[in-house]
């Protein structure tokens, strides 16, 4: 028998479902315009590292642009990850009407860091400086305050006595546990917020666990997608037989040759009917076979 195991965290995260909820119903309500409600709607960036999804998305009108230069006019979505808070001002300039898609876990990072560089912390950001999240969070400390986000910055560092620390929501606990021990080790204070989304953690162990049982390991997702990136890695450390794919049209039966369980996972921007395209493909590919479908958790 051959048996699919799908990782029950696959897929939408609680923010990017929000997130695309809120670009289809601006998208529905554009279909029938009440007054006021004309214009184009534009994704600030794409909604979610997905080509296929936001390919769907600009079929219903939701165009994406590079940045607020690109738009003059109508609403705006913001998208899950965030946007600096000059972004959000010049918008709020040109009159453009804001839908904002924001993740509210997210925003409780950009939260915390203000208050931090207002109560006189240097504020520390364990992330990516060059992602749109971190960005958007670091805009949300005040003018003036030390930024620092890596740990040899960390050790330059002078004059610091207060140090607060904020992650990027997608990082791992090991990161933001190695700056805090750093951190600890050279200044008098240290506060530290746990922003760490638990959406990317569940995910992340799931699907190690889920790499050392199966025979082939998928991982779905955008090729663009930093957490579906991330979980190839991890998958890939345990299981060999991984292979990262953004459509099910990419899996070929040599990937599956001789496999008896394949594992299935997805990142958090990966629609529900990719995966379920996925399981479809292979099961065409183990025509005639006994083949059964569950869960892992
Ligand atoms: S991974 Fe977490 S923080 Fe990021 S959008 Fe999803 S729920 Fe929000």
């Amino acid at each position: 028998m051959k048996r699919i195991l799908i990782a029950k965290s696959a897929g939408f995260c609680f923010g990017v479902k929000r997130a695309i909820s809120i670009a289809d119903e601006t998208a529905g309500k554009a279909q029938e315009p009440a007054a006021g409600e004309e214009g184009p709607i534009q994704s600030l960036g794409p909604i979610i590292h997905n080509p296929q999804a936001v390919e769907r998305l600009e079929k219903k009108g939701v165009r994406v642009v590079g940045g607020v230069d690109e738009i003059s006019c109508g609403k705006a979505i913001i998208r899950s990850h965030g946007v600096t808070r000059s972004d959000r001002s010049a918008l709020e300039r040109k009159g453009i009407t804001i839908i904002d898609a924001t993740c509210p876990f997210v925003a409780k990072a950009q939260d915390h860091a203000r208050t931090l560089s207002r109560e006189g912390y240097a504020v520390m950001v364990v992330g990516d400086p060059k992602h749109p999240e971190v960005k958007s969070i670091i805009s949300y400390i005040d003018p003036g305050v030390p930024v620092i986000t890596s740990i040899p910055e960390m050790k330059k560092a002078k004059g610091v006595r207060k140090a607060g620390i904020v992650a990027q929501t997608t990082q791992s606990f090991d990161n933001l546990m190695a700056f805090v021990t750093e951190a600890m080790k050279r200044f008098p204070e240290v506060r530290v917020f746990n922003t760490i989304c638990n959406a990317t953690t569940l995910r992340q162990e799931e699907s190690t666990r889920l790499s050392g049982k199966a025979d082939a390991m998928f991982i779905l997702g955008g090729y663009n997608s930093a957490n579906t990136r991330r979980l190839a890695e991890i998958c890939r450390a345990i299981n060999p037989r991984t292979h990262h794919i953004e459509a099910a049209a990419e899996m070929t039966p040599e990937m599956v040759r001789g496999a008896a369980i394949v594992g299935v996972t997805a990142g958090a921007s990966t629609p529900q009917w990719i995966i379920d395209g996925f399981v479809e493909r292979l099961k065409g590919i183990w025509d005639g076979e006994r083949i059964e479908v569950s869960f892992y958790q």
